[in-house]
């Protein structure tokens, strides 16, 4: 028996009774999209996240790109962010043409390293996309105060990190807007595509909703011209019933994260460090090994699924030739991109799994001697 990477389904077990009926409701129902499940799931998310408004959406990227719209970000501007992150941030970016420009992260936490922020602030630069990359927060007050001065927008990307907090402040109410994913995989994931902007701001709010649905402000009315973006009933209803679980499922990655941590004392590898401002909540359970194409596919050869997040950094893709960057422009994100390594991390992942992970890696350590 191997070890996944992710274990979808002894998630899905328990709940299995619970999450049909609330589909058996909705199709006999038949109201499909924003509806009861949206709205009350908009309300509690926006609880969970500790803000005012939470706007429900197709899926992270679209939260992304709906934030920037909503903000007036476009043509002619530059977003600062990392290129150490899934190619989505960068995406929403573009999709709004503005250009990403990207800062390199701190080689210890592996997010955004903010003092070297201000170094790449321009006239055009309008907004700022701080990334909460594997569950880590960004060191956000010194970010928070440079914007501040600059008078840039703050939109967290916190598709890795719901329910991970800054200084004791969840993450996505600490910018002007918070985006969030549901991709089957997050900590908290749907069973299909869906998204989350939360805000503080009515305002922003409002226009958001308009946006994700055609601009509609009444049945055939458009204010906007707005975009097909809006959140089904059947995901909602999911995402309800598992967020009541999130926080003591956060709880269980950081347990596994430490217990990790503390077997692979010794092993020749990085293991994660949690800044100490934060809390971390371990979307994935990251290690930096030398030799790591190898490490995986002994690993693999075991049985033991890993994963790489991210080979090629953004700033590398051919998707982003046209802005520019060369190799060496980002060591510290280059030399990670190249040792990273995701162990696999669930909540449901058991102490004896994870020491079969870590005496895999020692005996394949030593069998390179
Ligand atoms: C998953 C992810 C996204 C995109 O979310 P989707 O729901 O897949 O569109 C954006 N940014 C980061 C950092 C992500 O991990």
């Amino acid at each position: 028996m191997g070890i996944p990477l992710v274990d979808l389904r002894a998630e899905y077990e328990p709940l299995k009774d619970q999450i049909r009926e609330s589909f058996d409701e909705i199709l006999d129902s038949m109201y499909l999209f924003l509806g009861n499940n949206v709205q009350a799931f908009e309300q509690e998310f926006a609880d969970f996240c500790g803000v005012n408004f939470a706007v429900g959406v197709g899926s992270g990227t679209e939260a992304l790109h709906l934030a920037l719209v909503a903000l007036g970000i476009g043509d002619g501007d530059e977003v600062i962010t990392v290129s150490h992150t899934f190619i989505a941030t960068v995406a929403a970016i573009s999709h709004v043409g503005a250009r990403p420009v990207f800062v390199d992260i701190d080689r210890e936490t592996y997010v955004m390293d903010v003092s070297q922020l201000e170094s790449k602030i321009t006239e055009s630069t309008a907004a700022i996309v701080p990334v909460h990359l594997y569950g880590q927060p960004v060191d956000i007050d010194p970010l928070l105060k440079m914007a501040g001065r600059y008078e840039l927008k703050v939109i967290e990307d916190g598709c890795q990190a719901h329910g991970a907090e800054y200084k004791g402040r969840p993450v996505g109410s600490l910018g002007d807007v918070g985006c969030f994913s549901f991709y089957f995989s997050k900590n908290l994931g749907a069973y299909g595509e869906a998204g989350m902007v939360v805000t503080n701001d009515a305002k922003l709010a409002d226009t958001l909703r308009l946006l994700r649905n055609h601009g509609q402000e009444s049945k055939y009315r458009h204010r906007i011209i707005g975009y097909n973006s809006r959140m089904d009933e059947l995901q909602a209803a999911v995402l309800r019933i598992k967020l009541r679980r999130l926080a003591e499922r956060n709880e269980r990655r950081r347990q596994n994260a430490y217990l990790y941590n503390s077997l692979l004392r010794g092993v020749d590898l990085i293991t994660p460090r949690e800044a100490d401002y934060g809390r971390h909540v371990y979307h994935l359970y990251v290690v930096r090994a030398r030799d790591r194409d190898g490490l995986r596919q002994r690993l693999g050869d075991r049985g033991i699924q890993t994963g790489i997040h991210y080979p090629v950094p953004s700033h590398l893709q051919d998707a982003c030739l046209v802005y520019g960057y060369r190799v060496g422009d980002l060591p510290i994100t280059e030399q990670v991109a190249s040792q990273v390594l995701s162990l696999p991390m669930y909540p449901e992942l058991k102490s004896e799994q994870i020491e079969t992970v870590v005496q895999a890696v020692r005996e394949i350590e030593e069998e390179k001697g």
